[in-house]
């Protein structure tokens, strides 16, 4: 039989999901399909209660579903339990077991871009303290980084975020980042400042070391003002197009049983969307 998966959220018609996954069935010669499917707030929960029956093997979940998928779920794995959000679902017999995949996306599209990055482990800047930033701090505390400042504009959310994740995690305010990146081995962007549309994120990056990496999580522009500043100033940067290759490879082979790799084609691919739109 034919397998099914999909992308719940409201609205959804901007995911770009179904280009990646659709990409990875056909270059992999597997019969699937991957669609979009608008559900309006409030309804996640029962469209996950009803996802067999409706003929998916499983899902992805967007804005603004994440949580209320997280309270449908039989079972979760760790990281999705510490955010308490979910992005991939998948159903094992008739149980739904969900997980969040952002912070392997986030890794994963370091390790492809700067093999070794995560080598020696040193301080780290994150700024933002939403689900993306949190998965990420989870991700970098994995790997070994310490400490690791939050800066967000609101700085109880920063503060609720080092409460949960533990000693090494302190959250701080923007007026402290001179300061905070002087030292910095990291510096990474999980707001959603300088996405187009959105108001512009400035950073004193003439505050960080030589050897800092910087990565922004926002994707359109591809080439942000952050990554451009740090560009100019030497530094290697990498784009967040990377972590929505990845994100999506955990999802994918749960539902479809074959491990997708992220390549340039792909990359390419989406360029010309962004591009596109
Ligand atoms: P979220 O939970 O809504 O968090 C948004 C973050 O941005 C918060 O820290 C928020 O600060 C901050 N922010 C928003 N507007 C701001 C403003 N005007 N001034 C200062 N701070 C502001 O969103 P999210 O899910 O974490 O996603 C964050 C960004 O990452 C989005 O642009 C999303 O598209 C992108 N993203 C990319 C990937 C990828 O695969 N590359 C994956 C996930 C997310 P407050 O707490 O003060 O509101």
């Amino acid at each position: 039989m034919m397998r099914r998966a999909c992308v719940i959220g409201w609205p959804v018609s901007h995911s770009r999901s179904p280009l990646i996954h659709t990409y990875w069935l056909r270059s992999l010669g597997i019969e699937g399909e991957y669609v979009r499917q608008p559900v309006e707030p409030g309804a996640a929960g029962r469209f996950l209660a009803e996802l067999r029956e409706r003929g998916f093997v499983g899902c992805n979940v967007t804005i603004p579903h994440k949580e209320a998928a997280f309270a449908a779920l039989d079972d979760v794995t760790p990281i999705g339990r510490a955010l308490a959000g979910v992005n991939t679902v998948w159903l094992e017999g008739s149980r739904l077991i969900g997980t969040s995949t952002d912070g392997e996306g986030f890794l994963a599209n370091l390790d492809e871009r700067t093999p070794g990055w995560s080598a020696a482990p040193g301080p780290a800047v994150v700024l933002g303290a939403g689900g993306a930033a949190k998965a990420i701090v989870w991700s970098l505390r994995e790997r070994g980084f310490a400490p690791i400042a939050v800066v967000n504009r609101s700085l109880s959310r920063a503060e609720d975020l080092a409460k949960q994740f533990g000693p090494f995690i302190r959250a701080d305010r923007w007026e402290r980042l001179p300061e905070l990146l002087r030292n910095a081995a990291l510096l990474v962007n999980a707001t959603s400042l300088g996405m187009a549309g959105q108001p512009p994120l400035s950073v004193p990056i003439e505050a960080l070391p030589a050897h800092a990496l910087v990565t922004d999580i926002v994707y359109t522009p591809l080439s942000t003002d952050l990554l451009r500043a740090a560009r100019s100033r030497g530094l290697v940067t990498v784009d967040g197009l990377g972590m929505l290759m990845h994100q999506a490879v955990p999802g994918f082979e749960r539902w479809f049983g074959r491990r997708p790799t992220v390549t340039d084609e792909l990359r390419a691919l989406l360029v010309a969307d962004i591009e596109a739109r």
